[in-house]
């Protein structure tokens, strides 16, 4: 059998076998909410934003790489799975700087999270790093999607500069001996910067005009400093 039918939100919808849910229900028109993935990285469950619930299931889930099978039926804005989403979001909000991150900010929304529903919870406020002529990395902002290292590594470039480190929630994404990036195997490809979904990662040109220095000051500014915000 090449092509099974399952059922998502009530709708009926045919997909060759080996489809995921998140792809079935993209062809049945449904969209089902993401952060960590994206189509030139290989689906890996990070985020579990696109937790669905299943029939007959008792965990949700991850419809980016839950393959779909015949007869299953799938439901995608169920209470349980939007209180999921909700919380995952409310989290989110209360340790990152979400603010360059359009798409997460209107999910939020969507899903009516309360960004200050853990009040008083650590955030993560690492410095700055401005070590390199091409590209900042402004962890504060990363949503630990993992999109940066899949692209350096076997999902494009094989350049493996970059992973995460640490654990719990001291995890980041850095260099191996948090080596400034020159001194790692970057090539400056760009492709990191390319699919951060979160501003975390930016053209240093870009970043350093967003922070309020003229044109002139940033043609002139050193390399190899880590520099703080200018407020
Ligand atoms: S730096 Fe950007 S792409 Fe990399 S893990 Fe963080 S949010 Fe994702």
């Amino acid at each position: 059998m090449n092509e099974i039918t399952i059922s998502i939100d009530g709708q009926t919808v045919s997909v060759p076998l080996g489809t995921t849910i998140l792809q079935a229900a993209h062809a049945a028109g449904i969209n089902i909410p993401t952060v960590c993935y994206h189509e030139a990285t290989t689906a890996n469950a990070v985020c579990r934003t696109c937790v669905v619930e299943l029939d007959g299931a008792r965990v949700l889930a991850a419809a980016c790489v839950a393959k779909a099978s015949e007869g299953m039926k799938v439901w995608t804005r169920s209470e349980r799975v939007e209180r999921s989403r909700r919380t995952i979001f409310e989290m989110l909000a209360s340790t990152v700087d979400l603010s360059d991150s359009p798409e997460i900010l209107a999910m939020l929304a969507e899903y009516k999270s309360d960004p200050q529903r853990f009040p008083g919870a650590e955030r993560r406020e690492p410095p700055v790093v401005d070590d390199n002529p091409m590209y900042v990395r402004d962890y504060a902002k990363c949503v630990l999607c993992w999109r940066c290292v899949q692209v350096c590594a076997e999902d494009a470039q094989y350049t493996y500069a970059i992973n995460f480190t640490g654990r719990g929630f001291e995890t980041q994404i850095g260099t191996f001996f948090d080596k400034s990036m020159p001194e790692t195997t970057c090539v400056f490809c760009g492709q990191c910067v390319g699919v951060c979904p979160s501003g975390a990662l930016k053209p240093r040109r870009e970043w350093l005009l967003e922070q309020g220095f003229n044109p002139s000051e940033v043609a002139q500014m050193g390399l190899g400093k880590r520099k703080s915000r200018k407020s």
